[in-house]
């Protein structure tokens, strides 16, 4: 069974590594870019997310790169407290949540890739330009981006779109669909070196939605010098009738533009406008995201990661997702009889799973208590109690983690997804 994958990112990597340890092992992956950039800020692998990694064979890499967060905590813009649990091993998971640079786990994959399936596999440069399907094979053809030369044709078993956002995949199979869906919100993200903050393993989300930062530490390497390098993104809901910020995850701007929405987040935790001015880099990016697709089930084409279900940032579950539809193919395409019955039931397992993580983010998921607590209390509070119960606070925590997959006692007690031809 030949495996066409297009797309070197997250779930693309991902993907490839889990056909193989599922016995699967004629695979190629074609990503567009000339060379796999490590590229990025912050990303968080949560703890569903970090078993399959771990059955991979990852979890050590994620040490040595990755910060395991320890805590959450959410604070009003006053710099008030609203809400705080314990993460990954520290909230009885029997894995980790991990906080790390995108491009470093981008890497750790990569190398790994290349280890198991060897670098002439992994074609750099190969941009996915049109597929179809000829009898019982499906083609795919590949060419230079950048000087337009054509690669040539290749065929398969199975084409899946790991192609990301602007998937060439998705937009074949849906010509209508038309560009993602901006909600007004603009991202600056960056990372600043600074010293670690409040337990050294904490995330933080400052504000409510429409004006919020999420801050937390990615490197394993500068925690061992003392010392703590801080991803953050400031997001800020403009006009929804401005136009969209252009959508590319390379484009820099100045902090200024960043920290003018954020000037009084100066809190004894955390001075949010020093953060953004100490970055190296600024760069800015609309939250977008796509309405839930009817089916990914092409027979010999499917989609996965963010070409099958983009989500707003929120609840830190964009890659962690992508991880488990990765796992949830190659178990399908190893457990079912034919090619389109495994396409078809991992359509049936992650397309509605997904989905309802990305509505659950469009209602701002596990962060509605920030909401709650603008709403109720934009003056700021002396007692939490009369602005929100405990059993409130506890009752979103609990819901968003069993929408997205993570409630632990049914992490830790699920079965493993991993099989072997
Ligand atoms: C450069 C970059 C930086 C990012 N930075 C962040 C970040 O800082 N924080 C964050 O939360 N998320 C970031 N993301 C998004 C995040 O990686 C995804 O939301 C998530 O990990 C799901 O991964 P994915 O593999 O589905 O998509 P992606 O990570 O977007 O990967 C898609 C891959 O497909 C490739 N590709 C696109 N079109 C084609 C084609 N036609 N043929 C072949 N290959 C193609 C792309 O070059 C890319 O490598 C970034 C994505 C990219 C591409």
């Amino acid at each position: 069974m030949k495996i066409v994958i297009a797309g070197g990112g997250i779930g693309g990597m991902t993907l490839a590594l889990s056909l193989l340890d599922a016995g699967i092992a004629d695979v190629e992956v074609f990503e567009s870019s000339s060379s796999i950039k490590e590229l990025g800020v912050g990303i968080n692998v949560l703890p569903h997310a970090t078993r399959e990694l771990t059955e991979l064979g990852l979890l050590d890499d994620l040490y040595a790169t990755a910060i395991p967060t320890g805590e959450l905590a959410y604070y009003s813009k006053h710099g008030q407290r609203i809400w705080s649990e314990p993460r990954g091993l520290a909230a009885g998971y029997n894995w980790p949540q991990f906080s790390i640079h995108r491009g470093e786990l981008l890497g750790l994959l990569h190398r790994a890739l290349e280890k198991r399936l060897g670098a002439p596999r992994i074609h750099t440069g190969h941009h996915l330009s049109s597929f179809g399907e000829q009898g019982d094979r499906v083609w795919a053809e590949f060419t230079d981006r950048h000087t337009g030369a054509s690669h040539g044709r290749v065929e398969a078993d199975l084409l899946v779109g790991c192609d990301g956002v602007h998937s060439v995949v998705r937009r074949a199979l849906y010509p209508n669909e038309g560009p993602p869906k901006w909600n007004g919100v603009t991202m600056w993200r960056g990372v600043t070196v600074g010293t670690p903050f409040l337990s050294g393993r904490t995330m933080i989300m400052v504000g409510y939605f429409a004006r919020r930062v999420v801050i937390y530490p990615i490197s394993r390497r500068l925690e061992e010098q003392g010392k703590a390098l801080i991803n953050w993104v400031a997001e800020h809901k403009t006009a929804e009738d401005q136009p969209m910020p252009v959508q590319d995850w390379e484009h820099r701007t100045e902090p200024e533009e960043a920290l003018e929405p954020f000037r009084s987040y100066v809190f004894d935790f955390m001075d949010v406008p020093a953060l953004i001015r100490g970055a190296d880099a600024v760069y800015r990016y609309p939250m977008v995201d796509r309405d839930p697709l009817p089916t990914w089930d092409f027979g010999r084409i499917t989609l996965l990661g963010d070409a099958a279900h983009p989500m707003y940032p929120v609840g830190s579950n964009g890659a962690s997702q992508a991880v488990i539809d990765a796992r949830v193919l190659a178990r399908e395409l190893v457990l079912q009889l034919s090619v389109g019955a495994a396409v078809a039931a991992y359509d049936a397992a992650r397309r509605p799973a997904t989905a309802a993580v990305v509505l659950a983010n469009r209602k701002v998921g596990p962060e509605q208590c920030m909401e709650i607590v603008e709403e109720r209390a934009p003056d700021g509070f002396t007692d939490l109690s009369a602005i929100i119960g405990q059993d409130e606070l506890e009752a979103i925590s609990r819901s968003y983690k069993q929408t997205a997959g993570f409630d632990p006692a049914v992490l830790n007690n699920r079965a493993s997804l991993s099989v072997r031809r």
